[in-house]
């Protein structure tokens, strides 16, 4: 038995160890060098190995690792709050902290429920989410989303108080001849229709991921999208949660992905890019309307984890934002976004299996297609995404697939999403390991 099938329960699997991180690189226990195209999982902002996060840490592991903070508040968790909070103090009151995505989403859901609560409307328990979406992987979140795979094995369980609409998936779901409006208009009415089914006085939130990863490959939104589903929210005077786990701090070319949108959440969460990966944690950011519910009733949330809050973990994600503040991190993303962009669409335009390719900053998703003018998927069988990443590790890059479905069929993406420090000599490297390993995957197919 190999210590990864103790570890992950695959059995035959044996994936690359990896000892050593440094810049945008990995590096295994046969000295290979893996460039990280998607930064793990969109988390690896500042890259690997960042002396100055290091010492934050050490120094404040010299200070107190732990402090329980029902009964303590810590200096590094007050000043990640105040960042976290003062880029935005007119939209945001407060930051709420927590161990992973999953948790953030979790705690954003018990903010909305509890905020009905508090305001005398009890009965609204009921969350609208999309039908391409993924929140995380406690029981709860993945019922709120809709990953068809992880959810498969649970589905009996989870609580009957989600539908789905359609979300913004303007390559498979714009209609031809379709205008941006036209198809936002259909979105916005879907959307409302549904409130109206469900009834909007039973609803809590709609939730949706601003720029979807995982089960949509950063498909972009329409311009103006979003702007529809807050209207359609305020009219209902339902709560919006904006889930920017993946796609938020600085990722898209601005520190919040809604900034593109020209509208504000009620909720959000954050998570990957928040201390970059050097330690585990995210959080939820709490609008002034709803912190306003919380404070005039003098409540607290009903929700705590021992580890919320952890010093040890926000000291390094205070580094980490300072850092991506002092060195104008997200402009810098921006610029380089323009050469990724660039260079992705020189070399995949015409390929004939890249069927789509969008993205902001530096958050990009490639869409596979056996047949590029159809959009025909490739029979889900081959996993041709997980099969582009497996051959790309073998060529030297790491590239995450995506869990991409529609209409419950499976597809295929990769996401390019590298740390924002990444060079434009280092995404060339990317881009033709890629190239590569793309034409590669596909060749070993069977006709
Ligand atoms: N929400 C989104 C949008 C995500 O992308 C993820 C992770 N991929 C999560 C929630 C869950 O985060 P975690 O894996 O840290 O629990």
């Amino acid at each position: 038995m190999s210590v990864h099938d103790l570890l992950y329960l695959v059995p035959n699997s044996t994936p690359p160890k990896v000892v050593r991180g440094e810049g945008v690189n990995l590096y295994t226990d046969d000295n290979k060098k893996i460039i990280d195209g998607t930064g793990g999982a969109a988390v690896s902002s500042l890259g690997y190995g960042n002396r100055e996060v290091i010492e934050s840490m050490k120094t404040q592991a010299e200070k107190v690792c732990y402090v329980h903070n029902m009964a303590f508040t810590n200096e590094p968790a007050e000043e990640l709050a105040h960042i976290l909070v003062s880029q935005h103090p007119d939209v945001f009151a407060r930051a709420y902290f927590a161990n992973s995505g999953s948790e953030a989403v979790e705690a954003a859901l018990k903010f909305a429920l509890q905020y009905w609560q508090l305001r005398g409307e009890p009965e609204r328990t009921h969350f609208v989410s999309r039908k391409q979406s993924y929140h995380g992987n406690t029981l709860f979140a993945l019922g709120i989303g809709k990953m068809v795979s992880r959810r498969a094995p649970y589905v009996g369980v989870f609580p009957k108080v989600t539908s789905y609409v359609d979300p913004c998936y303007a390559y498979r779901c714009k209609k031809e001849g379709e205008t941006d409006e036209q198809y936002v208009y259909r979105l916005e009415k879907q959307l409302e229709d549904e409130f109206l089914v469900v009834g909007p006085n039973r609803i809590a939130a709609f939730i949706a991921e601003t720029v979807p990863g995982t089960c949509l490959g950063c498909a972009t939104p329409v311009d103006g999208y979003f702007k529809a589903v807050r209207r359609v929210c305020d009219k209902f005077d339902i709560l919006l949660i904006l889930d920017e786990v993946m796609c938020g701090l600085g990722r898209t070319g601005t520190f919040h992905a809604w900034e593109q949108e020209g509208i504000t959440p009620d909720l959000q969460t954050n998570a990957k890019t928040l201390a970059a990966g050097y330690q585990p944690i995210s959080s939820v950011l709490v609008s002034h309307r709803v912190y306003k519910a919380f404070e005039e009733s003098n409540a607290q949330l009903a929700n705590f984890h021992t580890y919320q809050a952890h010093p040890l973990a926000c000291s390094a994600a205070v580094t980490v934002q300072k850092i991506m503040l002092r060195e104008k991190l997200v402009d810098k993303v921006a610029a380089i976004g323009k050469y990724l962009d660039e260079q992705l669409h020189k070399t995949f335009d015409s390929h004939p299996h890249v069927g789509d390719i969008r993205g902001r900053g530096v958050f990009w998703g490639l869409e596979f297609v056996k047949d590029k003018k159809s959009k025909q998927w490739f029979d889900p069988k081959y996993k041709v995404g997980a099969l582009i990443s497996k051959v790309g590790i073998k060529n030297g890059a790491f590239l995450n697939p995506g869990a991409g479905t529609y209409d419950g069929v499976h597809g295929d993406h990769i996401m390019v999403a590298p740390p924002y420090i990444i060079t434009k000599e280092e995404v060339d490297t990317l881009i033709s390991i890629l190239a590569k390993s793309i034409d590669e995957a596909i060749a070993s197919l069977p006709n």
